[in-house]
């Protein structure tokens, strides 16, 4: 039996009271995601905002003394540099607002920047003067490297992650840096095309020292590296090359960290 002219009209009142409520709510739901999108993005702090933020860092969680003991930064170049180095730039937009943070952050591929504070003495503990060259093992972003490139000469820097590496050197090249080489591989047996380094700093965890960085560590030299089982805490060391041989180090603990591990370029089969 075909439905009265009077049914079916009432039927397609129905449907289009029913399609009037789906795109009711759809609307909705669209209007509530496009607020909640223009709110995050006027959250994202300003270039000034940025800076306050980042002399607050300094002065709080650098240059002051720490609840852990563990000493202030008083060099006024490192604090200078640290100032200076846009940090907010370094991680992903996400994790802009807490750049400026006392703690790591995540940056990809399982790795993190350091904690501004642990960029900040290692930089200090390595006594950098203007004419040299250092050499960094785990790029990461690149903000340790562009924290010491206005410190020193020349900055050569080495990332195992090709796509991490390749997107530090694209974000360093960007923002003007001119004195910093990156290059992509296993960094624990360093950079021997341009050894001898005057400093260099590894930002990952190693099981034992690396002989190769050793090696190409000049005489009177300083390196700073965090050594002890990875995925639990390391001891920050500062070793100073000796004179006597390729070999000739003394090394000193300076204090407890925690730092992803150093890992090695699997061979090929
Ligand atoms: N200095 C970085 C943070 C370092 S995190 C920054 O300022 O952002 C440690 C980095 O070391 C990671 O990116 C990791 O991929 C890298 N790494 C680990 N083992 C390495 C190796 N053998 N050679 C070079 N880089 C290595």
């Amino acid at each position: 039996m075909k439905p009265s002219p009077a049914k079916s009209s009432l039927s397609q009142i129905r449907f289009s009271i029913v399609e009037y409520r789906i795109s009711f709510w759809i609307g909705s739901f669209l209007c509530v995601l496009a607020i909640a999108f223009l709110a995050c993005a006027a959250q994202q702090p300003t270039d000034d905002e940025f800076r306050i933020l980042r002399e607050a860092m300094v002065r709080e969680q650098i240059a002051a003394a720490r609840f852990s003991g563990a000493p202030p930064v008083r060099d006024a170049r490192v604090l200078d540099a640290m100032r200076r180095t846009p940090r907010h730039l370094f991680v992903p937009p996400a994790q802009a607002p807490s750049a400026y943070e006392d703690r790591p952050l995540p940056i990809g591929h399982g790795q993190t920047i350091s904690q501004p504070y642990m960029v900040a003495i290692m930089t200090e503990l390595l006594e950098t003067k203007k004419e040299q060259r250092v050499l960094e093992i785990g790029t990461g972003s690149g903000y340790q490297a562009a924290v010491l490139a206005p410190l020193v000469a020349e900055v050569f820097t080495i990332e195992i992650v090709e796509p991490l590496g390749r997107e530090a050197r694209e974000r360093l090249k960007n923002l003007g840096y001119k004195n910093i080489e990156v290059r992509i591989g296993d960094g624990y047996l360093g950079w021997p095309e341009k050894a001898p380094f005057d400093r260099i700093i590894v930002t990952a965890g190693a099981d034992h020292i690396p002989m190769p960085l050793v090696e190409q560590l000049a005489p009177g030299g300083r390196m700073v590296i965090p050594v002890g089982p990875h995925w639990q805490t390391q001891i920050l060391k500062l070793i100073v090359k000796g004179t006597r041989g390729p070999r000739d180090f003394r090394a000193e603990d300076i204090m407890p960290v925690v730092f992803v591990p150093l890992v090695r370029e699997k061979k090929p089969e």
